[in-house]
């Protein structure tokens, strides 16, 4: 008996602190929360929140109850430092993700997916996939996760059968990779002022601002890969990272291709969007479904 109502006093406060910190996600999004800000100053005491987080990160000082005070201050920019984001030494969404990431105050269905994904065999894909082509021995099919495994069998059944060849140009990516691609693809949209950045923001959303803000510094490639890379590591931003998508080239075979795709989503749930010069999948279960958009750089 008692045990139980412990457990579920235990319940409670991790909703309560999920919900706080939804809402604090919902604040950062339009302001940093920063020096000389105070629990009075929001509707819930965010500020008490962030130092008892900051204490669990053994980032323990003599904080000022419920006041962002030098010491709240001093304590986000180690923590800045060691994600290997700028130094900003205010609360903004990628320090908070980190420290989320780092505290697993995650909601509980990521964990209970990850939890899956630890659990289940990894797939061999030792099928022979005779009408799917990879454009490279970069393009890694074994990151992927079970069920995109799964789809290229499906893939690579209907390909068969309407004698076509399906290639892939990218699938599972590490950070890198993705700040390399979102970098090159800055570089060939910033022909006209600012071309790559509205690229980035029209493709991932806002939240990749700050990935266009480093695009445009004056750094070597390798340096803004890096820091790219970094925030990329926190917020995540593309289904590639989790081994969920496929890019599929396109030529003067397009229709074809896309009609190849369609039929797909009989089989599994599959978003295809296409980017003009390739065709972007996510595959979301292996259920019947699945959308299809244009993506237009406007
Ligand atoms: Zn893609």
């Amino acid at each position: 008996m008692r045990k139980l109502l412990i457990s579920s006093m235990l319940k409670k406060a991790y909703n309560d602190t999920s919900n706080i910190i939804k809402d604090m996600e919902n604040i950062i999004s339009q302001k940093k929360i920063q020096y000389g800000d105070k629990d009075s100053d929001f509707p819930r005491p965010y500020i008490s929140l962030l130092q008892s987080q900051l204490k669990e990160m053994g980032f323990v000082h003599p904080y000022t109850p419920g006041v962002f005070d030098e010491f709240t201050e001093e304590a986000i920019a180690d923590i800045e430092g060691e994600a290997g984001l700028p130094i900003t030494g205010t609360l903004n969404y990628y320090v908070m993700k980190y420290m989320m990431k780092k505290l697993s105050v995650n909601n509980s269905s990521t964990r209970r997916e990850r939890l899956k994904n630890k659990n289940s065999e990894k797939i061999e894909l030792d099928e022979n996939l005779s009408n799917i082509k990879t454009l490279s021995n970069k393009v890694d099919l074994n990151n992927l996760t079970n069920e995109t495994k799964e789809y290229l069998k499906i893939l690579n059944h209907i390909a068969k059968e309407d004698g076509e060849i399906i290639t892939i140009t990218s699938a599972a990516r590490d950070p890198i990779d993705q700040a390399r691609i979102m970098l090159n693809n800055f570089k060939s949209n910033d022909k006209y002022e600012g071309g790559g950045r509205k690229y980035i923001i029209n493709l991932y959303g806002k939240k990749a601002a700050p990935i266009a803000d480093i695009y445009a510094e004056n750094k070597t490639d390798s340096e803004k890969i890096e820091e790219a890379a970094n925030i990329i590591n926190i917020i995540g931003l593309s289904p590639h990272l989790d081994g969920k998508s496929l890019d599929i080239d396109v030529d003067d075979n397009k229709s074809i291709i896309l009609n190849i795709l369609k039929k797909t989503q009989e089989y599994a749930t599959v978003n295809i969007l296409d980017e003009d010069s390739h065709i972007h999948l996510t595959i979301k279960s292996l259920n019947p479904g699945g959308t299809f958009k244009v993506f237009h750089n406007r």
